[in-house]
């Protein structure tokens, strides 16, 4: 089937039609399709019906445009879910891996598999992804994504256990590949800033609970995680976790980051202050003199950042979060602030599923 995505504006082959129907001739005042190119999952407005109780469609002026009705409309089951993974890996019209032919894939009744229209090839769109081999129902893992992109500050396992019935150690293993599709990878060069655009850079400590003050661990408080991130002002974030909040630990990374030539606005600790001679444009606020924004010279951006996550996770993980972990919830974060602009025009849920990649096995 040939259309037009209104969103992307692009001639997609092979529209899924989800509710069986067509979009034009959509009986129901609201006809969905998938955009092929996994981009874009749209509700056309045909026409308007009051809403009556029964009604569970979105309210109009929802800012949430992927609620639970519409994930079950759009995946009512398994073969929904190992549709949409087929039109992603395997499209109409790509060529098959063994006989090099533009086929199509149909599925092969009772299995995860399709076979291709010319030489019979089985492809499992599932292999290579975080679904590989997982016991768990497919439709169960498209389910926990959308409730994880869902929320503003994340889910506890806990909760995820209770929702759809699998043990807490499963619940913990899915959330935690999820996060692992989130993460997004330095490439070597430097991506930050440049053309004018600042950055901000600071550390924190995250992770323990601990009477007393915040910020630094004190003797004995092995929990506490030295975070570093990096934020562009009105731009995206990158976030680690790092061995010491020290010079030699820092500046490498700053410098893999960061374009020369770019401001980098940091506090005054000492750790930061190579950054010129680096041929950084370095602008330091003076914390200490309880100074915190001097004309465009603040650190507000990234603390901002940190505020969000330390508050995400005393509410979700009550702050106690190991230091293993800590990777993957940064990870979690910096992906939802990294597109945090699209949220009320494209779903959250469609940035996670756009993640899903055949190319890492589950560790
Ligand atoms: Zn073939």
């Amino acid at each position: 089937m040939l259309a037009l995505c209104a969103r992307s504006g692009l001639v997609k082959v092979g529209v899924v039609a989800v509710e069986g129907t067509k979009i034009a001739a959509a009986a129901t005042h609201h006809a969905r399709h998938v955009c092929i190119d996994n981009t874009y999952g749209l509700t056309y407005k045909v026409g308007m019906a009051a809403r009556s109780r029964e009604d569970t469609n979105r309210v109009e002026s929802s800012e949430s445009r992927m609620t639970y009705t519409e994930f079950l409309r759009l995946f009512p089951d398994n073969t929904a879910c190992l549709d949409y993974l087929r039109d992603k890996f395997y499209p109409a019209g790509s060529p098959c891996p063994k006989c090099k032919r533009e086929s199509r894939f149909h599925r092969i009744k009772g299995r995860s598999a399709y076979s291709c229209q010319f030489c019979g090839h089985h492809v499992y769109p599932t292999a290579g992804t975080i679904f590989h081999k997982s016991t768990v129902s497919l439709h169960l893992w498209f389910y926990a994504i959308f409730l994880m992109s869902s929320t503003r500050c994340g889910m506890a396992a806990k909760q995820l256990e209770r929702e759809i019935g699998v043990t807490y150690k499963t619940a913990h293993r899915m959330f935690k590949l999820i996060r692992s599709m989130l993460a997004e990878e330095e490439d070597g060069t430097p991506d930050f800033g440049g053309g004018g655009v600042p950055v901000e850079a600071d550390e924190t400590y995250i992770g323990a609970r601990r009477r007393g003050k915040p910020g630094r661990p004190a003797e004995g408080d092995p929990v506490k995680t030295p975070v570093f991130a990096m934020v562009e002002r009105n731009g995206r974030v990158r976030a680690m976790i790092v061995p010491n909040a020290q010079r030699v630990t820092l500046l490498p990374i700053i410098k893999r980051n960061v374009k020369p030539d770019t401001t980098v606005y940091t506090d005054e600790m000492r750790a930061y202050d190579l950054l010129a001679r680096e041929g950084f444009k370095h602008r330091r606020i003076a914390h200490s003199l309880d100074m915190f924004v001097v004309g465009d010279i603040h650190t507000n951006t990234v603390e901002g950042y940190f505020g969000l996550i330390k508050g995400g996770l005393n509410g979700v993980y009550r702050g106690a979060v190991r230091r293993h972990l800590m990777q993957s919830y940064l990870d979690e974060y910096s992906f939802r602030y990294n597109h945090r602009h699209t949220i009320n025009r494209d779903p959250m849920f469609w940035n996670f599923l756009r993640r899903i990649q055949a190319d890492r096995l589950p560790a």
